[in-house]
């Protein structure tokens, strides 16, 4: 019965009736997913922000977690048994709504050991880190208190160890290092929101995510000018065309491609594609290139990087 059962399911798989999970996983030593590529629309047909960073074979950081990257996750066979690291942007709900239920999925595979976990500081009408985490997990108030055991690494759950990082200074810090990696998180504006990006870099490459960030952002710019990471990820939020709106929260087109030359970028990602920015694709495109004459891809979900040797 099971062997009826199970070419049933193959068959539906074939038929692209049911996912199969069985995604190749982004190889090389060093290599970046694109999980979700998109923003926070669900009817633009991508899952909103996240990313890994792969090293042999193994999810080592989960950047951002968005809607749907919950299911991306899972389809590009990474593990949170395997993580070294989650770090989140903003909590803006595109870029963390889906960070309990990986976490719940991941107390599936008992995973024994403490999780690094950063994000920015509070302000406005946002939490910052440590409260976004009281808000979800505290054992008497919390949403999730079933779930309190990630704050104190009790229940089968692992503990999150958490670093918030001042997102109102101008001021980058390590958030993450080992022998093979380090994590920079950066403040950048991004309107009222308190908000991060992170440059992981490898022994011999780098991948830089600018996350949602403003026309208005310097110290990103500043801090990594002729950084010449091999991979910068920007989010393609707004159109070139009408002065793209809302440019407090997101860079156009052009102030995209000033970033990436400033930086150095060796090939520029564009994630975060709205429909309202692809619709213009061919203008931004053209005034992405008159700041920055690298490579420019536009990237969909489960899109891999292979960018170099980890060690
Ligand atoms: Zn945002």
């Amino acid at each position: 019965m099971r062997f009826f059962l199970s070419i049933i399911a193959s068959n539906l798989i074939f038929a692209g009736l049911i996912p199969s999970f069985a995604a190749a996983q982004c190889p090389g030593a060093f290599a970046v997913e694109v999980l979700g590529s998109g923003g926070p629309r669900a009817d633009d047909g991508r899952a909103s922000a996240g990313y890994i960073i792969w090293a042999d074979g193994e999810a080592k950081f989960l950047i951002d977690a968005g809607g749907g990257v919950f299911l991306r996750f899972a389809e590009a066979g990474a593990k949170v048994t395997d993580l070294n690291g989650i770090f989140i942007s903003h909590f803006h709900a595109d870029h963390s709504g889906d960070l309990v239920t990986i976490l719940k999925s991941g107390f599936f595979e008992r995973r024994p050991t403490p999780l690094a976990i950063a994000g920015p500081s509070g302000g406005a009408v946002f939490p910052g880190l440590n409260d976004w985490l009281k808000a979800n997990f505290d054992p008497e108030h919390g949403a999730y208190r079933y779930l309190s055991g990630y704050l104190t690494g009790s229940g089968g759950l692992p503990k999150l160890e958490t670093t918030e990082v001042d997102a109102s200074k101008d001021e980058a810090i390590h958030v993450y290092k080992d022998e093979n990696f380090s994590v920079m998180a950066i403040p950048v504006v991004h309107g009222p929101v308190p908000a991060l990006g992170f440059a992981v870099t490898g022994k011999n490459a780098s991948v830089i995510f600018a996350g949602d960030q403003g026309i208005e952002t310097e110290f990103f710019d500043a801090a990594l000018e002729g950084s010449k990471p091999d991979i910068l990820i920007a989010h393609h939020a707004i159109p070139e065309a009408d002065g793209g709106q809302p440019i407090g929260l997101h860079r156009p087109p052009s102030s995209i491609g000033k970033m990436a030359a400033t930086l150095g970028a060796k090939k520029l990602v564009l994630s975060h594609n709205m429909v309202r920015a692809l619709d213009e694709l061919d203008e931004g495109i053209a005034a992405i290139s008159k700041n920055y004459d690298g490579p420019v891809d536009v990237a969909e979900d489960h899109s891999c990087y292979t960018v170099g040797a980890a060690d």
